[in-house]
This record gives structure tokens, sequence and C-alpha cells, in this order.
């Protein structure tokens, strides 16, 4: 695995539990019955009222390793200028290969010779683990 791929894989693995180096966000309220009170509407679309109960769980946010997460995605874009000052702003494609990702700079570097700069754009699956499964 190359260096870079190994920086999108973090610690976290889902076979262990969350350790205290997990970025462990504030508490968020549960809306204990149900979806969150913004995505419950009345059949006229307006919003449902509030007489429910929720309590506050910790959750933690961390890398999804999963066998079955979303597989990293690399891309990379162009930083570099046209010769008027805008910026170039060419996107290579999307690849779950790094290697693969990697080819498109050299490809618009032939035909930009002055395009030298790149933005390495990475999707990463990322999960929320409440503290305690909300029953
Ligand atoms: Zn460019």
């Amino acid at each position: 695995m190359d260096p870079h791929a190994a920086l999108a894989f973090g610690p976290g693995d889902s076979r262990r539990r969350s350790t205290g180096s997990d970025w462990a966000a504030p508490p968020v309220p549960w809306w204990a019955q149900g979806r969150p009170v913004g995505l419950q509407r009345t059949r006229k679309g307006a919003p449902l009222a509030i007489r429910k109960r929720y309590r506050f769980l910790n959750w933690t946010i961390r890398h999804d390793n999963a066998p079955d997460a979303p597989p990293t995605r690399h891309m990379f874009r162009c930083l570099g200028e046209e010769e008027d000052g805008r910026s170039c702003g060419a996107e290579g494609p999307v690849a779950a290969d790094f290697q693969e990702a990697q080819r498109w700079p050299f490809e618009h570097l032939r035909e930009h010779q002055d395009h030298r700069s790149f933005a390495h754009v990475a999707e990463v699956p990322w999960l929320m683990i409440p503290e305690k499964e909300p029953s």
C-alpha cells in the first residue's frame, strides 16, 4: 500500500472498540421515538409539533474500515492558472485506485506545461458511532 493510501485509512478498525484517540463529538440529541424533528411533517408539509422525549448521547466519528464500507476514492484537480489569471480547475477521473488517479496530472501536464500544482481530493467513508445504541 502506498503512503498516501495509508493516510486515507486511519487507526480505526471496525473490529475493535473505539479508543480515546478517536475524536468525540459533543452530545447530540437523539429523538427517541423517531426521526429528527426537522424531517417529520404533517400531511400538508408543516413541521410536526415536538412532543417526544429525548436524551443526549455521546457520538464518536471514525473511519469506516468495514469490508462493506464504501470504497475510498481519489481525484486530482488542477490548481494551475490560465494565461488570463483564471484558475484552471480541471479535474481528473475519480478512481478507487490512488495510482490510477495519479495518472491524470501527467496527462494534463502534457497539454498545459505550466500547470504544475494539483490538489488531491479524497472521498473517505466515515461513521458516526453512538456511545450506546438508542433503544
Ligand atoms: Zn490545469
